[in-house]
């Protein structure tokens, strides 16, 4: 018996299996050594060594984990999730490169691609030699992708390519960009190689948030593209929207290792930091903080473990990963923005992860849908009305 573990008051980590837990011990270890001590450093200066880092992310079987085949692990829903909530314990930045390396630009080519795509790409990806990114936001077009303007007409045998996207993932770093663009046939899927004549990536300046990550702009003036540059499996919105929702479902993960690392930070400080001659953690209103905090990171916990489960039977709706997605990400910004109080001046500078994290929660709030959008997403789960227009 003997006191909760503070960190973990309702013991929530005892549901993940054996292997979970082993996954779990892994990633957190990888964190500890080649990124923990640099985040503050990559922050401040808003770099993420992308080529250092995504080899070892690599040798880590992160890189599209969940996938079958070329290369990739082949782990389960709930493995993959736990993977992401240590890597976002980190920091967001780094759960999102491999989500979008892996959720998105791998699984777009797992799910739509040709064998010959998939022998070309994924393997490289999975291995973090090759990196990979997502295109489809636009610099006039964000919730509502159906309006989106890049275009690819036929010509002859080929493909060309004229549009934007805006604020992509590793979009200066890529090997291939998985670009979505509408036809004359609807929406399509394309990989676009680097160096590809009359394709050029410019990362956006000026990030308060997501600064250990790169974020870019991809221009496309009349980029010629060979028939086989086309996904043949993608037809429609659908085939993008789908990948959205595997990398939704990491980030319900991961914004409980974010939730978490900010909590533990707050509960340390608070056991240290003597004000009036006693710890801060003594005051009533500090133990009502951490007590929030607690509650709500472990009931975040407890729906990214049900949403796992029900993902491994086949089972996770699109309503399903919106609930965990809004929830958690709400939860985490709180969580962050509350830590942050407890420590004090202390909260406001990279010496400590609080405000790191609930920085990079605001892109976490915006990007993969809404928080507005996935609002709607449950209204209508709740209504069967569509408030979207
Ligand atoms: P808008 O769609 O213009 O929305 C602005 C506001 O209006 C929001 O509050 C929104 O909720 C609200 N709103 C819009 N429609 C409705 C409605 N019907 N009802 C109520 N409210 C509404 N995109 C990619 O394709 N690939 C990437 O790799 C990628 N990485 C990103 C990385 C970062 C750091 C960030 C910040 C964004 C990234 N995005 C990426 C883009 C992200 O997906 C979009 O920002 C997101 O979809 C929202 O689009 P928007 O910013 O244009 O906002």
């Amino acid at each position: 018996a003997g006191r909760p573990d503070p960190l973990d008051l309702l013991g929530v980590d005892e549901l993940l299996t054996e292997d979970e837990r082993l996954i779990r011990d892994t990633v957190r270890a990888f964190t500890e050594r080649h990124i923990r001590p640099h985040l503050a450093d990559w922050f401040e200066h808003g770099t993420f060594p992308v080529r250092e880092i995504a080899p070892e992310l690599g040798k880590l079987g992160v890189l599209g984990m969940h996938l079958d085949g070329y290369g990739c692990t082949g782990s389960t829903a709930t493995e993959y999730g736990v993977a992401c909530m240590e890597l976002e314990a980190a920091d967001s930045g780094l759960r999102s490169f491999v989500s979008v390396q892996g959720s998105l630009a791998m699984r777009s080519i797992h799910a739509y691609g040709s064998e010959e795509q998939k022998l070309r790409w994924l393997p490289e990806l999975a291995a973090g030699r090759a990196v990979g990114c997502f295109g489809l936001t636009e610099p006039e077009v964000g919730s509502d992708p159906a309006a989106m303007r890049t275009r690819a007409r036929r010509d002859g045998g080929d493909w060309i390519l004229d549009g934007a996207k805006m604020w992509i993932t590793n979009g200066s770093v890529s090997d291939v960009a998985v670009v979505w663009a509408a036809t004359e046939d609807g929406v399509r899927g394309f990989l676009v190689p680097r160096g590809t004549p009359g394709f050029t990536a410019t990362d956006i300046p000026g990030k308060l948030s997501l600064r250990a990550s790169v974020t870019s702009e991809l221009a496309f003036d009349g980029v010629r593209l060979p028939a086989d540059a086309m996904l043949p499996e993608a037809r429609g919105l659908r085939a993008p929207l789908s990948g959205l929702g595997e990398a939704r479902y990491g980030i319900l993960w991961g914004t409980v290792g974010a939730a978490r690392d900010c909590y533990r930070a707050a509960v340390e400080y608070a056991r240290d930091r003597e004000q009036f001659g006693r710890p801060i953690g003594g005051f009533q209103l500090t133990q009502q903080k951490l007590v929030d905090m607690a509650l709500e990171l472990e009931k975040a916990y407890l729906v990214a473990v049900r949403i796992g489960r029900l993902k491994d039977e086949g089972r996770a709706q699109p309503a399903h990963i919106s609930f965990g997605k809004l929830n958690n990400v709400r939860t985490a910004l709180e969580i962050a923005r509350t830590a942050r109080t407890i420590l004090g001046a202390n909260g406001i500078t990279t010496a400590y992860p609080v405000l790191r994290h609930a920085n990079n929660l605001e892109s976490v709030l915006t990007y993969e849908g809404t928080s507005e959008i996935h609002t709607l997403v449950l209204g209508e789960a709740i209504t069967g009305e569509a408030a979207y227009r």
